[in-house]
């Protein structure tokens, strides 16, 4: 019997963290005084009541087979009241939208506060609000539905909505589209499927050899630059922006083409 975090929901509380200055990770897995009372703090099979709330939606009773029944599935953040109600915020407008927002799957309810009369308890499931216990004016607390505790997809749901990000927004981001944040404000991984996204289309439009080869070393160079806190992605961005086949063809001297020419051809005489 054990109730563990999975790196999906550490990952989640690590970044929902970054994302307000007043944030405190208070915990994922629940201690004695949780385990006695059940929920999404405490494993499936720690649950001390078998049938208990947390245990019993479609997404959360673990089948033999499916998801793991030895996790815990909720974060408690604390927050200021300023970030409390900007969190609850955006928590809530994709609450309202959740029929048409394929974020919303993921979440089984959350209990946060506007700053007036109670904190509330909005489930994601069944669309209905109750009143949550007075804690939950200094603290969010924030329930993924069981099956999705090993997800990465789920953790960019769950961080896109806590971003505040627009469904749109959320869509583009998905098909590594986002135009508007320059290349070398982009991550590691965003930089490589920005890449592999232009290298997709320079090959449908049958460009040369040359051209998909810089599209390889623009993901090469993106990913290197990623790796340390120098600012070369600042650099690799100001020299892709002026690299193409015809300066690099520019660049090399005449005389320098016609002595590699001539060495070339006088080793395939010898
Ligand atoms: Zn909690």
């Amino acid at each position: 019997m054990a109730t563990r975090a999975t790196p999906v929901l550490t990952g989640i509380a690590a970044n929902w963290k970054k994302l307000y200055p007043s944030a405190v990770i208070s915990g994922i897995v629940g201690d004695t005084r949780h385990a006695k009372r059940g929920g999404y703090h405490i494993s499936i099979e720690d649950q001390v009541n078998r049938s208990d709330y947390s245990v019993t939606r479609p997404d959360d009773k673990a089948p033999p087979g499916t998801w793991p029944r030895d996790c815990a599935s909720a974060i408690d953040m604390n927050l200021s009241l300023a970030d409390m109600r900007l969190c609850h915020a955006r928590l809530c407008a994709v609450w309202r939208n959740r029929a048409n927002d394929p974020r919303a799957r993921y979440l089984n309810a959350h209990n946060g506060w506007d700053g007036t009369g109670n904190p509330g308890r909005y489930d994601w499931y069944a669309g209905t609000v109750s009143t949550a216990t007075d804690d939950h004016e200094w603290h969010v607390h924030l329930e993924l539905r069981r099956r999705y505790v090993n997800d990465p997809k789920a953790a960019a749901a769950v961080l896109s909505i806590l971003r505040g990000d627009s469904l749109a927004d959320f869509q583009g981001d998905d098909m590594a589209l986002d135009t508007k944040t320059p290349i070398y404000d982009k991550g590691p991984s965003e930089r490589q499927a920005l890449a592999d996204l232009h290298y997709a289309q320079f090959k449908g439009n049958k460009v040369s050899v040359e051209q998909q080869s810089l599209a390889r070393l623009e993901a090469q160079l993106a990913a290197l630059a990623g790796r340390d806190l120098v600012d070369e992605p600042a650099i690799v961005a100001g020299v892709l922006a002026s690299l193409t086949p015809e300066k690099i063809a520019a660049a090399i001297p005449p005389a320098q083409v016609k002595a590699v020419a001539d060495e070339l051809a006088r080793r395939m005489q010898g």
